[in-house]
């Protein structure tokens, strides 16, 4: 029996006891704040326990304090653009080609969101950015940084695999009008988070955000500002993935560190020897 339904059962119950006369049951302070913290729904405890501390008129009884929203503001928001996305036809041959939309994921109000610039084949296929062996990479340096992948917003300039007509493999880097097209909703997005830092991953999420293109040696490990939210520069995972060499992956991390500097958070002395 569902959590909702029990309680019904319960209410029900007390109801036809007081109906039939037997002595009014009461309810302690802490069974009633216990059931308050315990409400999944807004149809439930707070709503629910209302008749409940009618019938509980002991010296115990309380009245109900107002019900915490169960869903977070932003989660809202965005589940709202996440709609329009998903509906999504301004590239026609994106739209055809797609097997979803990919719109981000992670903390509504995270402190960091990591931008790249498109979905591959396996963010397509499952419908979140960075979970190909380049999002497995990004996953291993968010928690580096001290954070679990969910504190954070990941998400791409695009919200639709960019399509590779005539190749089943491979993918390829949104086009500057794609970007162009795509890009309100990424505003959008990074409006409701409001993030302290954004990381920009590669030079053609560099592009997409700042409209300009520069070789990613003069780019990364640099700060620059996006409509005034600090903006940190690295290389884009895949980069690392096709460059194992350690000095390229100890520039990423010292991006990173800048990023957690940035933050005010403190940097154990394993974090700042660490290498990726
Ligand atoms: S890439 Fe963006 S703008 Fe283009 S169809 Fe997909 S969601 Fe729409």
């Amino acid at each position: 029996m569902q959590f909702p339904q029990a309680l019904e059962t319960v209410l029900e119950t007390l109801e036809r006891m007081r109906s039939e006369g037997a002595r009014q049951p009461c309810a302690s302070r802490t069974a009633l704040e216990t059931l308050n913290r315990i409400t999944p729904s807004p149809h439930s405890v707070m709503e629910s326990a209302a008749p409940a501390a009618a019938i509980s008129v002991g010296r115990d009884s309380v009245e109900p304090s107002p019900t915490p929203r169960p869903t977070n503001e932003n989660t809202d928001k965005l589940a709202a653009i996440n709609e329009r996305v998903t509906a999504c036809v301004k590239c026609p041959n994106l739209a055809s080609s797609r097997t979803q939309t990919v719109f981000g994921v992670g903390n509504p109000d995270a402190d960091v969101m990591f931008v790249g610039e498109a979905p591959g084949a396996d963010e397509d296929a499952q419908g979140e950015p960075f979970v190909g062996r380049a999002g497995q990479l990004l996953t291993k340096i968010i928690k580096a940084m001290g954070f679990a992948r969910e504190e954070v917003y990941i998400a791409n300039i695009l919200k639709c695999r960019p399509d590779t007509p005539g190749s089943a493999y491979g993918n390829r880097p949104p086009t500057p009008s794609e970007m162009q097209t795509c890009r309100p909703y990424l505003m959008e997005q990074i409006e409701i988070i409001q993030p302290k830092v954004i990381v920009a991953l590669g030079a053609t999420a560099v592009e997409g955000l700042l409209g300009h293109r520069a070789p990613m040696h003069q780019l990364r490990g640099r700060w620059n500002s996006f409509n005034g939210t600090p903006l940190m520069v690295t290389y884009h995972p895949a980069y690392l993935l096709r460059n194992q060499s350690p000095s390229e992956k100890r520039k990423v991390w010292e991006d990173m560190m800048q990023v957690l500097e940035r933050l005010e958070k403190p940097i154990s002395e394993k974090q700042r020897n660490y290498f990726l």
